[in-house]
C-alpha cells in the first residue's frame, strides 16, 4: 500500500520550528511582540488593511460579525457553499441567516441573489472566496447600493489572491482568514480579521479581548486607579498567542512560494483532466487571480459517491467541500429547506476536491489523476506504486 494522499496538508520547515522555539524561549508566550509583527506582515498581504489576529477562522467570523454590530433582529446573507462557520457564527450572535445562492462556474455568492435577498434588516452580506477564487466584489457592492449592510469576505481559502488587481483583504469592509493546517498557510489553529475602517478594527480588537477598555479617555471611571479596566460591551478571549504568531510570520515568508506551487499543480490538473470524460474542471473568471486552496472537480452522471469511495479505497484522500450549510440539522430544525439554493445544491451533488498542497509531488499528482481516470472507467485502481 502506498502513502495516503490527503486533500490538503501543512508544509512545516525547520525555519518554522526555529521561529516557534524562539518564541517559546521568550518572555511573552501569549500577547507579545510577535502578535503585532504578524498583524503587520498580514497587513502587507491585505493591501494595508488593519489586522487583528485571532484563534481560528471561526473566531475571525464571530469577531467580524460582532464588530459589525450583528445581533438579534438582524439578517446576515451567506452563500450555502461554504464551511458552516460562515453561517453558524452569525447565528450564534442571534442573527437570522439568509442563504443566497451562488453562481455557476465559480460557486461564489450570486450578486443577483443578494439583491433579491436584501432587506432593511440586512446587516452583513458575507461572500466566500470558494476554493481560493474571489467572489465578484464590485458586483456585490453594486447589489448593496442603497443598503446600510456591510460587505464581509470570508477569505479562509484566498489569502494572496487578487480581484481586478486588488488584493483580498482590501475588497470588503471586513475580511476573515483561517490558518487551519489545510489552508494556504498555517498557525495550527488561527485566523485574522482585516478591515480598512479604524472603528471596525477597534471593535474587533476589543471583542477579541473580552471587551476590555484600557484607554483612560474612554473609561467611565478613569480615576479608579492604575489597575483599572472596564467592559462596555461583552467580548470573548480570542487572542492568538505569540508562539503561534511566530509560526505565522515564518509561514507568511513562504506564502508566495506556496501559491506558486499550488498554481502549478492546478495547471497540471487542468491539462490532465481537460479531456477526461465524466468530469469537469473548476471554472474561473479572467478578472481573478485565485489563490487555489481546493481543486474542486465535478463528477457527472451521479457518480460522485462511487468515485469518492473508489479513490478513498486507493489511498487518495479526496474530500467533499461542502455539504450546503442550510442542510445541517441545526438549520433544518429552524425551518430551512433543501431546494432553496439549487445551484449550490446541484454543485454539492457533483463536487469532489482532489489533493492540493505545496508538498504534493508531481508523481503523487499523477497517481491521483490515474486513480480518478480508473475510478471513472469503473476499473480497479492499482494501489501499488
Ligand atoms: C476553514 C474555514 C472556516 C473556519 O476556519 P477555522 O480556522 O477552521 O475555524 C471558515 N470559513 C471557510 C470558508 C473555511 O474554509
Amino acid at each position: 500500500m502506498t502513502d495516503f494522499l490527503p486533500y490538503g496538508r501543512q508544509s512545516v520547515t525547520d525555519d518554522d520550528i526555529d521561529a516557534v522555539v524562539a518564541a517559546l524561549r521568550g518572555d511573552w508566550l501569549t500577547t507579545g511582540p510577535q502578535v503585532a509583527a504578524f498583524e503587520a506582515d498580514l497587513s502587507a498581504w491585505a493591501g494595508g488593511a488593519g489586522v487583528a489576529a485571532v484563534t481560528s477562522g471561526t473566531a475571525a467570523l464571530h469577531v467580524a460579525y460582532a464588530a459589525a454590530g450583528v445581533g438579534p433582529g438582524d439578517e446576515v446573507i451567506v452563500p450555502p457553499m461554504t464551511f458552516v462557520a460562515t453561517a453558524s457564527s452569525a447565528a450564534a450572535l442571534g442573527a437570522r441567516v439568509v442563504f443566497a445562492d451562488v453562481v455557476a462556474e465559480t460557486f461564489t455568492l450570486d450578486p443577483a441573489a443578494v439583491a433579491a435577498s436584501t432587506t432593511t434588516r440586512t446587516r452583513v452580506v458575507a461572500a466566500v472566496d470558494y476554493a481560493g477564487h474571489p467572489a465578484d466584489y464590485d458586483a456585490l457592492r453594486a447589489a448593496l447600493a442603497g443598503s446600510d449592510a456591510l460587505l464581509l469576505a470570508d477569505a479562509a481559502h484566498s489569502i494572496g489572491a487578487t480581484y481586478r488587481g486588488r488584493p483580498v483583504g482590501s475588497l470588503a469592509d471586513l475580511t476573515t482568514f483561517s490558518f487551519f493546517p489545510t489552508k494556504n498557510l498555517t498557525t495550527a489553529e488561527g485566523g485574522a480579521v482585516a478591515t480598512g475602517d479604524p472603528e471596525l478594527l477597534k471593535r474587533a480588537r476589543r471583542f477579541r479581548n473580552i471587551g476590555l477598555v484600557r484607554e483612560r479617555d474612554e473609561q467611565r471611571w478613569p480615576d479608579e486607579g492604575g489597575w483599572h479596566q472596564e467592559v462596555h460591551s461583552f467580548g470573548l478571549n480570542y487572542r492568538l498567542p505569540d508562539v503561534l504568531c511566530a509560526l505565522g510570520r515564518s509561514q507568511l515568508r513562504r506564502l508566495g512560494d506556496f501559491l506558486t506551487r499550488r498554481a502549478e499543480l492546478v495547471a497540471r490538473y487542468d491539462e490532465a483532466l481537460a479531456e477526461l470524460p465524466g468530469v469537469l474542471t473548476p471554472g474561473r473568471r479572467d478578472w481573478a487571480t485565485p489563490a487555489w486552496h481546493l481543486y474542486p472537480v465535478r463528477v457527472l452522471d451521479g457518480r460522485r459517491r462511487e468515485v469518492y469511495d473508489r479513490m478513498r479505497a486507493a489511498g487518495i484522500g479526496v474530500q467533499v467541500n461542502y455539504i450546503p450549510a442550510h442542510w445541517h440539522p441545526a438549520f433544518a430544525d429552524l425551518g430551512y429547506r433543501r431546494g432553496s439554493c439549487p445551484v449550490a445544491e446541484a454543485f454539492y451533488a457533483q463536487q469532489l476536491s482532489l489533493p492540493l498542497y505545496p508538498g504534493l509531488r508531481d508523481t503523487d499528482q499523477d497517481r491521483v489523476i490515474d486513480a480518478l481516470a480508473a475510478a471513472l472507467r469503473g476499473a480497479p485502481i492499482r494501489s501499488a506504486a
